[in-house]
């Protein structure tokens, strides 16, 4: 730490690029302190520091690490607690975002996250400085009291068992840990997902996933008939609306809750923090939200199963476009998630094409088989349970027609879920909806694809390698911007910064000309589950967060200039 001093002092009031003379590693009264890179200038993104706690002095108790569950709550807890401190004692220090202290600030959502690694031996924290400058000017004096007093107190304030709250780590990790285990009890008691009586399923808004706290909250509250009930590893049991495997629809008035409902299950695959509303509600992890998606580009997907008989005699065995229908949108999204393994598609008609969904006996007068080269989602629903085992959960307050597909009917009246499956099989069996089925034998044939290695480039000319995440939006990858709006289930901007980069690190390792896209997409998976997310860039960099497989595919079929290749025998 003296020499950190030293040194900043020494270079007080020179050119910024003297600040280059920090980096390497400076050992502090209980920590190490290490300056991986340097910003260029006071503008630039701050530099990018790290801090490791040895883990005896650290002092959590080997509790905090009996299961990977608990490993990664409490990895979520202090990067929560280390970005608060950092906002505590960022302050403005001279030009540009000189003073800054920073660390990605996590969402509703516990998750593994590269800003803290917890290792054998300490605990590590990235995360990001400003060094002060008046101008282009070094401030030394500015620097030293930001590293070698803010800093200290930063690492002693959040990264010390002793200054933390002891009960509420303990309930960050604990609920994590129930929230693992109750997963991984869905699929032997049958189930797709599942919702806790109690849960609070609304957000503040649109912009703000908060639980909803003003006006009138309705807690969920299970039907009878549908209510299961759970054993969790903290001992408490917790019992709600289990949803089983097969054809769900969501059905009842408009604003009576149907899509906030869905949008819990999408946040299911993922757990929350204490307080969130959403702690009990679960979801299969591997369940995906499908919705049409107008103007994306598809690359050669096999969306025949739904589409057939396009005017002029265009291929659908290997569908591609630049600006894609809704219809055919939605179409290669389900086909592309089926790809990389999802077992449950979540449906909402608000985000649906409706041709893609409905097409009713009146229409089929009309217009005849013939002259729609679209197979309706009501004929594939079915089939896709039968002959693929996959499930659908649907919320459809528009059309009747669902009933017969359906195992389970639950409907939401002001917020009130009611299991009406008797009710609308009934309705079904005394008026017939007099549809022809045009759903064919059975849903098709899903076919690996497989990408082209030099179809990614994340090179920027002179400026070699550039990815990184705009927002929740957009990945930048070299000169392209991979837009994500319509991929739903990311929740972090970590993932997108993560999946922009494992895109590059499948590209250099994975990507061979024989390898799918699922393979791919499972290895990147499991590679950084055995080795961490540093398994994709060894820089040790703090802005990453978990993703799925899923998502991860999802980025590469929406990279406009990607490129498959069917050449597989
Ligand atoms: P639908 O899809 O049935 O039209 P939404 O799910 O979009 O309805 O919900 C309509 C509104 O009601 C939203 O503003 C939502 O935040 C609110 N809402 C949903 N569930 C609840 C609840 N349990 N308690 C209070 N408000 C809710
Ligand atoms: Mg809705």
């Amino acid at each position: 730490m003296e020499r950190l001093r030293q040194t900043c002092e020494r270079i007080d009031g020179r050119g910024y690029r003297a600040y280059q003379d920090l980096r390497g590693d400076y050992r502090f009264p209980g920590f190490e302190l290490i300056v991986d890179h340097v910003q260029g200038d006071p503008f630039a993104r701050p530099s990018r520091l790290r801090v490791r706690v040895p883990r005896d002095r650290a002092g959590f108790p080997a509790s905090c690490f009996a299961s990977r569950s608990r490993i990664v709550a409490l990895g979520d807890f202090l990067a929560r607690r280390f970005a608060v401190e950092c906002r505590r004692f960022s302050e403005r220090r001279g030009s540009g975002k000189s003073g800054e202290i920073s660390m990605v600030r996590p969402g509703q959502e516990i998750l593994d996250r590269s800003s803290i690694r917890i290792e054998a031996g300490f605990i590590e924290a990235r995360f990001y400085g400003g060094l002060p400058a008046a101008g282009r000017r070094v401030l030394g004096r500015a620097a030293v009291s930001m590293l070698c007093e803010h800093l200290p107190e930063i690492v002693e304030r959040s990264l010390s068992f002793a200054s933390l709250e002891a009960r509420a780590l303990e309930t960050h990790l604990q609920t994590n840990e129930d929230a693992d285990r109750l997963r991984e009890q869905l699929e032997e008691a049958g189930l797709v997902a599942f919702v806790a009586d109690g849960a609070v399923l609304p957000r503040r808004s649109g912009v703000d996933d908060r639980p909803m706290v003003e006006g009138h909250v309705v807690p969920f509250h299970s039907p009878q008939s549908l209510r299961r009930s759970f054993t969790l590893p903290s001992g408490s049991t917790v019992s709600g609306m289990g949803i089983l495997e097969g054809v769900t629809l969501i059905v009842g008035g408009g604003f009576h809750g149907k899509s906030t409902l869905l949008s819990a299950l999408e946040a299911g695959v993922y757990n929350h923090i204490p307080g969130d509303g959403r702690e009990w509600v679960v979801t299969t992890r591997t369940a995906c939200k499908i919705r049409a998606e107008d103007g994306r580009r598809i690359e050669k997907v096999g969306i025949d199963p739904f589409i057939s008989h396009l005017p002029f005699g265009r291929d659908t065995g290997r569908f591609s476009t630049d600006d894609a229908s809704g219809s055919t949108s939605q179409a290669a999204n389900i086909i592309e998630a089926l790809e990389v393994g999802a077992d449950v598609l979540l449906v909402d008609e608000d985000t649906s094409a409706t041709n893609f969904m409905i097409r009713d006996h009146r229409m089929q007068e009309l217009i005849a088989k013939a002259n729609e080269p679209i197979v309706p989602f009501v004929d594939k629903v079915r089939q896709l349970y039968g002959d693929l085992g996959i499930s659908t959960v649907l919320v459809m307050g528009g059309s009747g027609d669902y009933f017969e597909s359906a195992d389970t009917v639950i409907a939401m009246e002001s917020y009130a879920a009611r299991d009406v499956t008797a009710e609308a099989r009934a309705i079904s069996e005394k008026y017939a909806s007099e549809r022809a089925s045009e759903g064919g034998e059975g849903f098709g044939e899903v076919r690996p694809r497989i990408p082209v290695r030099g179809s990614l480039d994340p090179g920027k000319g002179k400026r070699g390698v550039k990815i990184g995440a705009r927002g929740l939006k957009t990945i930048l990858f070299g000169k392209h911007a991979i837009d994500l709006t319509a991929v739903e289930q990311l929740v972090d901007e970590g993932q997108l910064n993560a999946i922009g980069q494992a895109l590059y690190y499948a590209r250099e390792n994975l990507m061979d000309g024989r390898r799918s896209v699922r393979e791919i997409a499972h290895a990147v998976e499991e590679q950084i589950r055995q080795g961490g997310l540093d398994t994709i860039d060894p820089r040790r960099i703090g802005d990453y967060a978990e993703f799925r497989a899923l998502e991860l595919a999802a980025a590469l079929n929406r990279l406009r200039t990607l490129e498959i290749s069917l050449d597989y025998s």
